[in-house]
């Protein structure tokens, strides 16, 4: 379905990032990988789907390294059609207590790199009238929860770049949408399992369920490959009116 287009997907050496390159390059879409780390393992696991596979180590903090990494997807492959903005990082504390440094770097990589990433990318994507942005922000996109002020801030802001996005090309191919998932147990959210096994005393499977039983009804991760299709289905035809959605993939967080 997606033979000739190239997807770049940030922060995709691990977790969720990782998931949804496999599930586009399973649909012969060839792949830019970002993020830190190990970049040779996930490199040849996209290499094996039988696609080109390039990776750039720009740091999503920086926009000059973002610049450089967009113009290096051009002239690896022509042009990026598939933009997953989906880097990101964690820090967990009350508002009083929390580093002014971390609150910077939040805000910096889950959000402001969404926006330099998607300016980058537009005119190509307009140039040839086809293009999907995707948006990996979260539930706390859509609600709150205590000592994430941060995280919550900077995903509420890509819902709204997300609507920006897709209202500013609303009149061509080019699509924007935003994927809000609850907990997915990657390295992100395994610190947070760390977190309460220590500070309650618990096994990691029983930290596990209590941080299920907090928050999702279903009492089920959502995983990386799930969000993958999620992405697929928004690059499909089927996807070309979804325009500026904030899509949950939660358990039934927000039902609630
Ligand atoms: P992860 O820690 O497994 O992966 C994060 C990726 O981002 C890694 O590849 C890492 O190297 C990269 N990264 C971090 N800082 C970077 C930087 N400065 N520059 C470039 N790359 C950088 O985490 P994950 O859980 O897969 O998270 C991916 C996205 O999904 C994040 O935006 C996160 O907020 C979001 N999300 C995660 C969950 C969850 O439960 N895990 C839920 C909702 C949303």
């Amino acid at each position: 379905m997606l033979q000739g287009k190239t997807a770049l997907v940030t922060g995709s050496t691990s977790g969720i990032g990782l998931g949804i390159a496999k599930a586009l390059a399973k649909q012969g879409a060839q792949i830019v990988l970002n993020g830190f780390g190990d970049a040779e393992g996930p490199k040849a696991e996209i290499a094996a789907l039988g696609v080109k596979v390039a990776y750039h180590g720009a740091d999503m903090s920086k926009a000059s390294e973002i610049e450089a990494m967009m113009k290096f997807a051009a002239d690896t492959f022509g042009r990026v059609d598939i933009l997953v903005n989906n880097a990101g990082i964690q820090h967990v504390a009350k508002i009083e207590d929390f580093p002014v440094e971390r609150w910077d770097a939040i805000i910096a990589i889950n959000l402001t790199s969404a926006f330099h990433a998607t300016r980058l990318a537009l005119p190509a994507m307009k140039a040839s009238n086809w293009g999907r942005i995707i948006n990996v922000a979260s539930i706390h996109g859509l609600v709150g929860s205590a000592e994430k002020s941060a995280y919550v801030a900077a995903k509420h802001g890509v819902v709204g770049l997300t609507k920006v996005t897709a209202l500013e090309n609303a009149t061509t191919g080019v699509t924007c949408n935003a994927i809000c998932p609850g907990w997915v147990l990657t390295p992100l959210v395994q610190k947070q399992v760390d977190a309460k096994a220590a500070a309650m005393g618990l096994s990691n499977e029983e930290a596990k369920k209590v941080l299920l039983q907090e928050k999702e009804p279903s009492m089920q991760f959502t995983t990386p490959e799930e969000l993958g299709e999620l992405a697929v289905f928004f690059c499909s035809a089927a996807g070309n009116n979804v325009r500026g959605v904030a899509w949950n993939m939660d358990g039934g967080w927000t039902a609630q």
